[in-house]
């Protein structure tokens, strides 16, 4: 049964007691098992990313927007626990998702689970809108849980998927997609694996969902739950990123000095789920909504965290053009420029997406809306790459040829690196290494750019839901009436062609 002791609004000190020592919990990295993440070198700046969406909520700066009332426990709770009330709530996201990023120089981790969260919300409340509420019940009593305690949540949707071209069902491998193995009379056993699950060893639980729409022959695999990471049978398996053993070096300016995030592969080895956090079991109606609503509340949110670390690459840059005395060039001045017109894009589509959403539910269940959410993410999709090369461009070559921290620091030669690598006199070699070295780490992360075009989908899920969105018929008929062919016109009321998604349909 799930506990309801109360607590609330952790600070990051008590998220990093909470994931200390977790019994069960089997997470490896590079072939060697971590009993203590908060203490592993690989992991540890993930956890500090994880710690700062705690700390936000008793910070100056970003108090107001890490805190809301929370109507389900009558509470302040932090807002990555919290369902949104509003399109103030969905815009606030972003802009909590931006000023995070600052913070962080990386990925925050955590808001996959919040989506999570309220998508979750979203569907039950669906599922008792048509008469099943035990789903619903179940979930709120989970939602309680968790915003007492303030966990954090990890998101899990993308499956293993074996053979790309061939249903769950279909797989030669069944448990290529995660499905219920065995029903019992207290709960569930699933079984499976879920990969490219952010921040996934420094979570307190995950919540799993089903990635694709499901078929009457895939019921199996058209389940979602939540359990503590410890629970037996769950292994993690965190992967590699660029750069990522120079965290181990024991430097401070080469490696991440900052923070960093991770991504990793998530494995039920027959894993119970006691029935009170199934939320989802063989229902295959409610997997494509689902699938469509998470997205969209995840393509929303890069409108926020990928244009805070366009801040952080564009002040790089900046701040290195002053290094070698030429920030007021008329070139670099035009690219900064540019720089500063694509991140403000992101983050405009982001918030359109968000002062645009609706109500899905009849009770609230605010959704973005989806058409800006999908604009919002294959924008992220190109221009991260475009800043990143810009950046470069201004910074130059060093980029990419700078020498180690531990040159810089090893007695013979300093003076000799210090004289070269110098460029304005009032600038010491040393800061320049460090905003070198800053702009390398972000700008070439898999948080900036791999996460920025697969994160969330791929390019083609948003061009597949433009296609859906988009109401051509409709557009058709305006130009059909300006060219004179149609003399009348069924105008809706909506300005823009467009038509509902499958969740607004509902
Ligand atoms: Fe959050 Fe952005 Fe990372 Fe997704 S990619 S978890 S929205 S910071």
């Amino acid at each position: 049964m799930i506990n309801q002791t109360t607590l609330m609004l952790r600070t990051g000190e008590q998220y990093i007691e909470g994931i200390r020592e977790r019994r069960h919990a089997k997470i490896y990295v590079m072939g060697k098992r971590v009993t203590d993440v908060t203490t592993n070198l690989f992991l540890k700046p993930s956890v500090l990313s994880f710690k700062a969406t705690f700390d936000a909520a008793f910070q100056e700066d970003t108090r107001d927007l890490a805190r809301t009332f929370s109507p389900f426990i009558n509470e302040e709770v932090n807002r990555f626990v919290h369902i949104h009330q509003g399109p103030h709530d969905l815009a606030a996201k972003v802009k909590l998702l931006r000023r995070l990023s600052h913070k962080t120089g990386t990925c925050i981790q955590r808001c996959v689970g919040w989506d999570a969260l309220n998508t979750l919300y979203i569907i039950t409340g669906k599922m008792a809108e048509r008469g099943d509420g035990v789903y619903r019940e179940r979930f709120l009593k989970y939602l309680e849980y968790v915003q007492r305690r303030d966990l954090a949540l990890a998101g899990a949707m993308t499956d293993a998927k074996g053979v790309r071209t061939l249903r769950p069902s279909e797989q030669p491998n069944p448990d290529a997609y995660v499905r219920v193995v065995e029903e019992r009379d207290d709960g569930i056993v699933v079984s499976g694996a879920k990969a490219n699950i952010t921040g996934i060893a420094a979570v307190d639980e995950v919540i799993v969902l089903p990635t694709r729409a499901m078929t009457e022959q895939d019921a199996a695999y058209a389940v979602s739950f939540a359990v503590p990471l410890d629970t037996p049978g769950v292994v993690v398996v965190v992967g590699r990123q660029i750069n990522d053993a120079r965290r181990m070096e024991g430097g401070d300016i080469d490696g991440v000095p900052y923070m960093a995030h991770h991504e990793g592969l998530i494995i039920f080895n027959n894993v119970f789920v006691p029935w009170d956090r199934v939320f989802l079991y063989k229902d295959r109606r409610w997997t494509g909504p689902l699938v469509e609503i998470f997205a969209s509340f995840h393509r929303q949110g890069y409108g926020g965290c990928k244009t805070g670390l366009g801040d952080v690459i564009i002040g790089a840059a900046y701040e290195l053009a002053k290094t070698i005395g030429v920030d007021n060039k008329p070139n670099v001045v035009d690219k900064l420029a540019e720089m500063v017109f694509l991140n403000e894009s992101m983050y405009s589509a982001g918030l359109a997406a968000s002062w645009e959403g609706s109500k899905l539910l009849k009770e609230g269940g605010w959704w973005v809306n989806p058409m800006y959410a999908n604009v919002t993410k294959h924008l992220v999709a190109r221009f991260p790459y475009e800043i990143s090369k810009l950046a470069h461009d201004i910074a130059g070559g060093i980029v990419g040829t700078a020498p180690s921290e531990f040159d810089l620091k090893n007695e013979e030669i300093r003076g000799l690196l210090e004289k070269y690598l110098q460029g304005v006199p009032e600038i010491p070699a040393e800061e320049r290494l460090r905003l070198v070295r800053l702009l390398e780490n972000v700008s070439v992360s898999v948080g900036f750019l791999i996460e920025s075009v697969h994160g969330a989908g791929s390019p083609a899920a948003q061009k597949i839901m433009f296609n859906r969105l988009y109401d051509y018929e409709m557009s058709g008929e305006i130009a059909k009436a300006l060219s004179r062919i149609k003399v009348t016109v069924k105008w809706p009321k909506a300005p823009e062609p467009r038509r509902p998604s499958e969740s607004e349909k509902l």
